[in-house]
This record gives structure tokens, sequence and C-alpha cells, in this order.
């Protein structure tokens, strides 16, 4: 017998209006009732339908809004055998700042050969990200990877050695270099070597198309394959890769999005409050 359709959340945001996301962030749709054929599409993009981690009567779908997005209504379409409801989404461009860095000239303007090198880790990553895998790591709130003082947020607006124009896709703790790096929840070593301009990178997979990254190390302590828990030290901060002085870049990417890390993290873990005790 089908389901009875009671998209309460949904039809609360058609009642209140467009919800207002930022740019670079992720916005929770919460279900109490979704049909067992609905699919949510966000543009192009197929949204995975998940369950809510402590109600077991809910469903949720994470929507990364990409950092290059226009402004304007965007709309999360929920579509299933008997109709479609349809989630104003109002797109922002929030208040990101912007800085100029100075690096080695040849992380603006690699060579060749360097050329080469950036495309195929770019091609390797974006197959990583675009994996989606069933299995839920991610049972717990995630945590900060360190903590320390946070030197460049996500999304400031960036200018290299006054030719490259790009923004920044992850959030920067100062760390001098040898400080441990810890997993910010459970999950799957799937990426753990040398890049050109990451340096020496790890990448977890929390599951469910949730991953999280690590850069400039200046030593890995991790190889693919590991699984791994929350606070595992995966390696020590440096400034290996594009970089004008040690730090740790941290990293979310989720649904094939990159998303601000932080947000993410207080989004999700919203999710486990309230939540009754663990048995
Ligand atoms: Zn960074």
């Amino acid at each position: 017998m089908k389901l009875i359709i009671a998209l309460i959340t949904v039809l609360s945001f058609s009642l209140w209006g467009a919800d207002t996301v930022i740019k670079g962030t992720t916005k929770v749709l919460t279900f109490s009732k979704i049909p067992s054929d609905a699919r949510v599409t966000f543009g192009k993009k197929s949204i995975p339908i998940l369950r809510h981690p402590t109600d077991t009567s809910k469903y949720i779908a994470f929507i990364p809004v990409n950092y290059r997005s226009a402004p304007g209504i965007k709309q999360v379409v929920i579509s299933y055998d008997t109709g479609e409801k349809k989630v104003d989404l109002n797109i922002t461009s929030g208040h990101y700042k912007s800085e100029t860095i100075t690096v080695a000239p040849s992380k603006v303007t690699p060579n060749a050969q360097q050329r080469k090198r950036t495309a195929r880790e770019y091609q390797e990553a974006m197959k990583i990200y675009g994996t989606f895998h069933k299995k839920r790591y991610w049972n717990q709130p995630f945590i900060a990877p360190m903590h320390s003082h946070i030197t460049s947020s996500f999304g400031t607006a960036r200018m290299f050695n006054n030719t490259l124009k790009s923004y920044h896709s992850g959030t920067d703790f100062r760390a001098a270099v040898g400080t441990p790096v810890h997993a910010t929840n459970d999950g799957v070593v799937v990426l753990a070597k040398n890049r050109y301009y990451a340096g020496n990178s790890v990448v977890i997979d929390h599951g469910e198309g949730i991953y999280s990254c690590y850069y400039h190390l200046s030593d890995i302590r991790v190889k693919k394959g590991d699984v791994i828990t929350q606070g595992e030290t995966l390696g020590l901060s440096g400034m290996s890769g594009r970089v004008s002085g040690p730090h740790l870049h941290y990293a979310i990417m989720l649904n094939g999005v990159q998303v601000d890390p932080l947000h993410f993290h207080a989004q999700v873990n919203r999710l486990f409050e309230n939540a009754p005790p663990a048995q």
C-alpha cells in the first residue's frame, strides 16, 4: 500500500515563504513522512534522501548550495509517483571577505607538466567526491580537526600574486608545523598522498556523500583504506602545496559540492540535539 503523503516540513516552507540560504552553505530539509518512491533534485543534481540520525520517524536531505550560485530563488523539487512539491530557497551572496595572498609563482602559473599533474589530480578528486557510498559512518556529531584560531574562513574571495582570482574552499586553522590533525568523524580514508596544490592530503569518506579533507600536512599517518575513528590523528599540519605559511586547510565536500565546513558541522550537529541518550 502506498504511504500517505505528508510532507509537513515542505508544507511549512510554502506557508512561510522562501528560506534564505547563503551561497556556499548547506540547507537541511527534514521530512516527517515521504513516499518511498520520492526523489529530490536541486538544479540538475539528484540529492539523496537519508535517515534522520536520531529520529527514526524522519528523513533528511542535505542541499549543498554552490558558492558560485547566482543570488535569487532556486527550487528544491521533491517528486514522486503522484505529484511533486517544491521548496523555494532564496540564495544570497552573504558577506564573504576578500584577501590577497602571495605564493610561489609556480603555484599560480604552473608549467605544462605541472598542469598535466593538476588535471590528473582534479579528475581523481572529482571521481572520489562523485561516489556515493550508502554506509553511514557519521553516527555522532562532527568535531573540529584541531582547536586553534581560524585564520581564513570559507568563502573568502582570493587574489593570488595579483593574477589568479579564486575563492577559499575550506577553513584554515592556524597551526605550527607538526600539530596533530584529527578526524572530524568516523569514516574510511579514500585518499592519502601528496598533491600539487593541496600538498600532503587526507580525504575521509563519512558515507552518504560526505567527505572531509585535510590539506598541507607535513606528515601523513594513515593510508588509503584505513577505517578511522573520530579524533584519530590523520597526520601533522604543515605547509606543503600552495600555501603562504603553515596551517591546516579543512574542507567538506557534500554531494560533490564544496560547502562551508564549519557551517555544515553546525547543521549536522543540530540533528543530534535532543536525541535520547545512547543505550
Ligand atoms: Zn585553506
